[in-house]
């Protein structure tokens, strides 16, 4: 089976495993296991921030984020598509009793113009408190698309002549990383809260790291406990996520790669309306009106590939570690016979 619907399919190589049975453990809740305490210390100097604390999951992660930064009646800024706000439940009101002002940015980004229009004038008391902005890259229903650095500045340039705190969702932070031109210690100065996903394309099991400034970080580990994320010896996990931040960051550029070349491919067939600009590891597409959507569909699961249905037409086919040379081959060749 070539699962191509998430870079979240991926299973622990056999020298994680490894790597995995000789990390030591002990309680994290005490904080007494030596293999999540270095995972936080080696993320934290990476981004060159205060502190940083493991999560079971990004939406975890994400929805701590928000409660640090906000009280209930407040509301954030977030792009139409964000994670934040379509797929962790309903936990931004749910958690943080927060609402959210959704901006209508292109491929999931936004910009310091939208953020500065989206901000409710404080002394107006009619209206929510203004008092976050969540930025998300690469976006996820978005495509794939990465922020460039001066946007990133000069949203942060907003957010603090308005007083508001910045928080960027990088659930695939490291698939941008590897093609744009900034580095892990720009985005530190700019956030103040950062989550990252080792359980993408990173390839972990399970985990996300939420790195941020001394002053919010504070009160991360009670908001993590009351959210049911405090775990013991969790060790073994947070180890196979130092473990593909160690070993998979580079080759995040191979899944990039492939998933350009799928969108290229695309392309190239008569069957296809259109692609999205492909810049990471997630390729969206559409089908011209003539095809059945199921005939498409079950041509693949014939062949044993799987990808995703995003709604409105939307094809999705995400790449990552288990997604090989020869399954790609194997990919571009089907994708080229099918027949309607
Ligand atoms: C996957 C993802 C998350 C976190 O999802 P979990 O399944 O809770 O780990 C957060 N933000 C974005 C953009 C994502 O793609």
């Amino acid at each position: 089976m070539i699962d191509l619907r998430s870079d979240t399919v991926t299973k622990p190589t056999k020298d994680m495993l490894i790597f995995m049975q000789k990390c030591e453990v002990g309680d994290d809740v005490y904080k007494e296991d030596p293999t999540v305490n270095d995972l936080e210390d080696y993320v934290a100097d990476l981004f060159g921030m205060d502190e940083a604390l493991y999560f079971p999951t990004g939406s975890m992660a994400n929805q701590a984020a928000i409660k640090l930064h906000t009280q209930p009646g407040q509301q954030l800024v977030c792009d139409k598509y964000a994670h934040v706000y379509h797929y962790e439940g309903g936990g931004v009101s749910f958690n943080s009793g927060v609402s959210c002002k959704l901006v209508d940015g292109k491929r999931g980004k936004i910009t310091a113009d939208l953020v500065k229009a989206a901000i409710n004038p404080p002394d107006f008391y009619h209206s929510p408190l203004t008092s976050l902005v969540c930025l998300e890259n690469t976006t996820n229903k978005g495509g794939g698309a990465c922020y460039d650095l001066k946007t990133m500045q000069d949203i942060k340039a907003v957010c603090k002549s308005e007083n508001l705190g910045l928080h960027l969702d990088g659930a695939r932070l490291f698939n941008a990383l590897v093609e744009q031109n900034y580095t892990p210690k720009d985005l530190g100065k700019i956030f103040d809260t950062i989550s990252i996903c080792l359980s993408k394309g990173l390839g972990a099991p399970m985990g996300t790291v939420l790195v941020g400034k001394k002053e919010l970080m504070k009160n991360a580990m009670r908001v993590r406990k009351v959210l049911g994320g405090g775990m013991r010896q969790i060790g073994y996990m947070a180890g196979c996520g130092y473990y593909a931040l160690q070993y998979h960051v580079d080759r995040l550029k191979e899944d990039n790669d492939r998933a350009k070349a799928i969108g290229k491919h695309l392309e190239s067939l008569d069957y296809i309306k259109s692609v999205e600009p492909v810049e990471t590891n997630i390729v969206i597409f559409y089908l011209i009106d003539a095809i059945e959507e199921m005939d498409f569909m079950d041509y693949l699961t014939d062949n044993n590939i799987r990808i995703s249905q995003m709604g409105e037409g939307k094809w999705r086919i995400v790449t990552h570690l288990d997604y090989t040379k020869d399954m790609h081959e194997f990919t571009l060749d089907t994708l080229s016979n099918f027949q309607y």
